[in-house]
Parts: C-alpha cells; sequence; structure tokens
C-alpha cells in the first residue's frame, strides 16, 4: 500500500499536543500534518483519539487510546478500513496511578489533601492505617493494564491474583483465575482493580451481586472503562458501607455529571480518566505509527491491529 498523507487529528490534543506527534514523524517518507474534521478527506490515514464517520474513506485509523469500543468494527471492517490500537505502552503508566490510589488508601494521604483544603489538623483513626505487604490485590483483566499493576503492586509486598478468559499463568501473577470464577477472586481481594476492555461480555461485569461479593473492608478500583461497572450498583454499595472504598478513572458518563454522589463520597478517589497520562505518550504512540508505516509499506500485517 502506497500511503501518501497521514492525518494526526486534532482530538489527540486531549492527550497531547497534536503537533508533537507530527513533528517527531517528519523524517517519515509520507507527509504527517495535524488536522482538523475538514481536512480529513486530503489523507489516507489518520492517527486519533475520537471517531468521525469520515473515518470510513480512510486506508488506516490509529487509535491512541488502547480502548477501541467507540470504533464501529462491523461498519470499518465492511468498508476495507484497517483499524489499529496503542495496547502495550500503559503497563507502567497506569500501574503507578493504581499504586498511588492503594498508597493512598493504607497511608490515608486522600483524607490528609481533604483536610488541608480545610486548615483542618485532623488525625485519622488509631486503626485506619495501613500498610501494603501481605494484603492481596486481584487484578481483573491480565493484559498490558494488568501486567504493569500486577509489577508495580507486586514491588509493594502486594500479593497479586489475575482473573483473565483463560487460566494460563502470567508473569507477575500469584494466582489466576477464569472470568467464571470472578466472584471467589474477588472475595478473597483487599484490592479489586478492574482492567479488561470493555466489550459485550465484560458491560457490567461488576454488579451488584459482584460488590457483594467482596469484603465490606475491601476498595474497588476501575482503571478500565465506565460501562464495565454498573455505577448504581457501585454507588449503592458505597453508600451502605458494603465497601471501604474505591478509586475511579472512568466512569459510565465522562466527564462525571456535577450531580453524581460520587464527587463527595469520603473514600472515593476521582481522576478524570488519565491514568495513562504521561509527557512521554506521544513518544510512545509515535513508535506504534512509524512501525505500522513501515508495515503497510513492506505488505506486512500491522501491529496491534483491531479490524
Ligand atoms: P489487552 O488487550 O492487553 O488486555 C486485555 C485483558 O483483558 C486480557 O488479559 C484478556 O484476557 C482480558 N479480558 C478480556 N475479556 C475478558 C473477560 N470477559 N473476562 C476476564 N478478562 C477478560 O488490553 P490493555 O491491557 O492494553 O487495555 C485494557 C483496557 O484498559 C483497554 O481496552 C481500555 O479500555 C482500558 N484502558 C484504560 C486506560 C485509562 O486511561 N484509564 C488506559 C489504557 C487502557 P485473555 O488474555 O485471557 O483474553
Amino acid at each position: 500500500v502506497e500511503l501518501e498523507r497521514l492525518g494526526v487529528h486534532e482530538s489527540v490534543s486531549h492527550v497531547f499536543p497534536p503537533a508533537k506527534l507530527a513533528t517527531s514523524l517528519v523524517d517519515l517518507s509520507i507527509e504527517v500534518a495535524v488536522i482538523g474534521d475538514d481536512e480529513i478527506d486530503v489523507c489516507d490515514a489518520v492517527v486519533t483519539l475520537e471517531y468521525r464517520e469520515a473515518f470510513l474513506d480512510l486506508h488506516w485509523i490509529h487509535s491512541i487510546q488502547a480502548g477501541v469500543d467507540r470504533f464501529p468494527f462491523e461498519t470499518l471492517e465492511e468498508r476495507g478500513v484497517l483499524l489499529t490500537n496503542s495496547t502495550g505502552i500503559h503497563d507502567r503508566t497506569v500501574g503507578e496511578t493504581v499504586a498511588g490510589y492503594l498508597l493512598m488508601f493504607a497511608r490515608r494521604l486522600h483524607d490528609h489533601v481533604a483536610n488541608q483544603q480545610q486548615r483542618r489538623w485532623d488525625r485519622p483513626e488509631w486503626d485506619a492505617a495501613f500498610t501494603l505487604p501481605g494484603t492481596t490485590a486481584c487484578v481483573v483483566g491480565t493484559g498490558t493494564l494488568g501486567r504493569g499493576v500486577a509489577e508495580t503492586l507486586g514491588a509493594l509486598g502486594i500479593r497479586v491474583t489475575g482473573v483473565r478468559q483463560s487460566t494460563d499463568s502470567v508473569p507477575g501473577f500469584d494466582e489466576m483465575f477464569a472470568t467464571d470464577d470472578l466472584l471467589e477472586a474477588v472475595a478473597a481481594a483487599d484490592f479489586v482493580i478492574v482492567t479488561v476492555p470493555l466489550t459485550d461480555e465484560t458491560r457490567h461485569l461488576f454488579d451488584a451481586e459482584a460488590f457483594a461479593a467482596m469484603r465490606t473492608d475491601a476498595y474497588f478500583v476501575n482503571v478500565a472503562r465506565g460501562p464495565v461497572v454498573d455505577e448504581p450498583a457501585l454507588i449503592d454499595a458505597l453508600e451502605a458501607d458494603d465497601l471501604a472504598g474505591a478509586a475511579l478513572d472512568v466512569f459510565e458518563t465522562e466527564p462525571l455529571p456535577e450531580e453524581s454522589p460520587l464527587w463527595e463520597m469520603d473514600d472515593v478517589i476521582i481522576s478524570p480518566h488519565c491514568a495513562a497520562y504521561t509527557r512521554d505518550y506521544f513518544r510512545d504512540v509515535g513508535e506504534i505509527v512509524r512501525e505500522n508505516v513501515s508495515r503497510l509499506e513492506t505488505d506486512d500485517d500491522l501491529t496491534n491491529r483491531v479490524v
């Protein structure tokens, strides 16, 4: 395939400046330019965050996210459009974010930050703070995210179990469960961390039954996609003190609506879908794009191909 012009769609600006990526790819043999919606038709490939119908006339779409649930797989297939994603680059970033949430809960750092806003010198209850070694984290999804989380938490002395579709072992995990045994796996954990893609099978995987299976002193973490969780069921569990707390990076509706009760809950940490942010994001995406431009030139199979 002869690519001539690759557009870096302006929607990537939610994650990094589009020009940073375009500039880092100037040495490619094809033209690379930052484009808006009115310039899609002059490209034959695009790097993007958001989906646009005009992409259906292109040869190749690269998503700067790993999650591609917003793209219409069947239509892309029918139109012969290739889709690749950015899995493989979010291990350390998301791993460190999750480690941060767990340290905040264990060492009560989120309470200190909240108290500081009000100039309040308030120490935690004597039995509120704990340390992480000896606790168990159950990581649901053992791909790039799950492995990065397991590696980072393992280094903090946490025992890490995994849930995946197959039960084949994965480096960094002390024990593996199949999806059918999810309830058993979460019941044994101090922390349950969700790192699965959003699919028909994982939509509302975490419902009232899953939260009821968790220990009442356990914390829930979602860095995957909002709809993997039945959010009203999570809110009910938190309000009933059936869970100790939650750290949430993703939500059923984003931005999280102002009226959501999650904003004001004491043991809930909210981050605005940025668990994987890093100033090196454009470089990490650039490596995948560069590799696939060269594979297209030599008619090889694309890396990270989804459709
Ligand atoms: P991978 O494809 O590398 O890994 C997916 C993992 O999920 C695999 O281990 C797979 O298991 C498992 N899985 C899939 N379906 C099920 C299921 N029904 N039950 C149990 N496990 C299942 O993806 P990544 O790790 O790169 O990304 C995962 C998701 O995380 C993305 O799709 C995206 O939505 C989200 N994400 C969020 C970010 C953020 O900023 N918060 C950043 C990056 C990603 P198996 O191997 O057995 O098939």
